[in-house]
C-alpha cells in the first residue's frame, strides 16, 4: 500500500540553490572557481563579526537563547521598533515561511508577481495555500494587477523590493498607493533582503511604512550585505499581533548562538555596510558596462546582482561558464529561460566573469 504523502508537498519543485564552489571543483576538476550565483557579499563578513563568532563558540553544548533577547534588543535599538514587533528566523526564508503559515488556512490565496522570488511559492504551497501569480510589467511587480487579483480569498501578498532575480523595485509613491488600497484582511509581506544596497531616489523605507500600515510585515536578512549567508539569520518587523502569531508557529531555537552573536556585531559595524554598498555600486557599473559592451540586454537592477538576456536558451551558456570556473545562475525556473543572473563580485571576479562570458559567446568585447 502506498504510504500517505501530502500531495501539496509532492507537487513542489525543490529550491535550486546556486552551485557550491566545492561541487564545481569536484565535478569539473577545476581549482580556481568563483561563485557569483547566490547574491552573497564577496567580502564575507567584517572583522568585528568574525571575532564575535569566535567568541560565541565557547559553549556549543548549550541551546541558544530561544527568545533571541540580545539580538532583538540590538535590532529594536537599531531600527527604532519594539522588541515585541520582531520575529527572528533561520534566514529570512524561515520568516517568509512563518508569515505564510501564520496567515494561510487550506485553500486561502497568496498573491505574488511573475518572476518573484521562488520561496514565496514554496512557502504558500507548503502551507496548503493557492498561488495567484500576477503578470509582470517590464519584469517588475504590477501593483494595479495585484489589487485586481486580491479577493476575499486572499490571505497574504508577497512583494520583494527589490525583487530577486529581476532587481526591479517599486517606489514610495506607488507602494503607498498600493498599501492604502489593500483591503484590511490581507497581510502584505515586503521583502527587503537587499534594501541596504539601494541608493535610488524614491526607494521606500519599509520601517517607516510599517509604522503606518499594521498589516505590513517587513522582512530583512543578514545573508546579503552583512556577509552572513552561511549562518542563516533573518527577521521581520510587523505589528505585535503578527509577530505574536509568527512566534507561535516558530520552531524553538530556530536561530543558533554564533549566528545571533554575529548578527549583533554586524549591526554595530555600519562602516562595513557602507563600504560594501560602495563596492557593489562600482562593481554593478563594471558588470553592466561589460554586459552592454557585449551587446546583451540587461534588466536594470538596484540589488547586488543583475539578470541579462543571452539571446537564446541560457543553460548552455551557464554550463560553458561553469567549465571556465565561473558559477552564475540560470533563471528558467523564474520564467526567464534566456536570462542568466550574475552576482556582483570583487572587481577581479567581475572582470573574470566578463572575460569568460565574452569567450563563451564568441564575441570579442571590442567588436560591438
Ligand atoms: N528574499 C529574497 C528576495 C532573496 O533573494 C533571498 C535570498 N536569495 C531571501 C529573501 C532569503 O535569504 P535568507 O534566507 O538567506 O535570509
Amino acid at each position: 500500500m502506498a504510504r500517505r504523502v501530502n500531495p501539496k508537498i509532492e507537487a513542489l519543485t525543490p529550491y535550486q540553490p546556486g552551485k557550491p564552489v566545492d561541487e564545481v571543483t569536484r565535478e569539473l576538476g577545476l581549482t580556481d572557481v568563483i561563485k557569483l550565483a547566490s547574491n552573497e557579499n564577496p567580502r564575507g563578513p567584517g572583522e568585528l563579526v568574525r571575532k564575535a563568532i569566535d567568541g560565541a563558540c565557547g559553549d556549543l553544548a548549550r541551546y541558544p537563547d530561544g527568545n533571541a533577547f540580545a539580538l532583538k534588543r540590538a535590532l529594536a535599538q537599531h531600527l527604532g521598533v519594539r522588541e515585541s514587533q520582531l520575529t527572528v528566523g533561520n534566514g529570512s526564508n524561515d520568516v517568509l515561511d512563518l508569515a505564510a503559515r501564520m496567515s494561510i488556512s487550506p485553500g486561502a490565496q497568496a498573491v505574488i508577481s511573475e518572476h518573484a522570488f521562488v520561496v514565496y511559492r514554496l512557502a504558500t504551497l507548503s502551507a496548503g495555500g493557492e498561488l495567484v501569480v500576477v503578470p509582470a510589467r517590464d519584469y517588475g511587480a504590477d501593483l494595479d494587477g495585484f489589487l485586481d487579483a486580491i479577493t476575499d480569498a486572499t490571505a497574504i501578498v508577497f512583494l520583494a523590493n527589490p525583487n530577486n532575480p529581476t532587481g526591479t523595485w517599486v517606489d514610495e509613491a506607488a507602494l503607498g498607493r498600493f498599501l492604502d488600497a489593500v483591503p484590511g484582511h490581507v497581510w502584505v509581506v515586503l521583502d527587503e533582503a537587499y534594501h541596504e544596497y539601494v541608493e535610488a531616489a524614491g526607494y521606500p523605507n519599509g520601517m517607516e511604512l510599517q509604522r503606518r500600515y499594521s498589516n505590513l510585515i517587513v522582512t530583512r536578512t543578514f545573508s546579503k550585505i552583512h556577509g552572513l549567508a552561511a549562518l542563516r539569520v533573518g527577521f521581520s518587523v510587523s505589528s505585535e499581533e503578527a509577530a505574536d502569531l509568527m512566534n507561535r508557529a516558530r520552531q524553538p531555537f530556530n536561530v543558533n548562538a554564533p549566528a545571533m552573536a554575529a548578527a549583533v556585531a554586524a549591526l554595530d559595524d555600519q562602516e562595513f555596510v557602507q563600504e560594501s554598498r560602495r563596492l557593489n555600486l562600482e562593481g554593478m557599473d563594471q558588470v553592466c558596462e561589460g554586459i552592454a559592451r557585449l551587446g546583451l540586454d540587461l534588466i536594470p537592477s538596484v540589488g547586488n546582482f543583475v539578470s541579462f538576456d543571452v539571446g537564446g536558451p541560457s543553460f548552455p551558456i551557464y554550463e560553458a561558464l561553469l567549465e571556465r570556473g565561473v558559477i552564475v545562475r540560470p533563471i528558467a525556473e523564474y520564467g526567464l529561460p534566456d536570462h542568466l543572473r550574475v552576482t556582483v563580485g570583487l572587481p577581479e571576479e567581475n572582470a573574470r566573469f566578463l572575460a569568460a562570458l565574452e569567450l563563451v559567446l564568441g564575441k570579442p568585447e571590442s567588436c560591438c
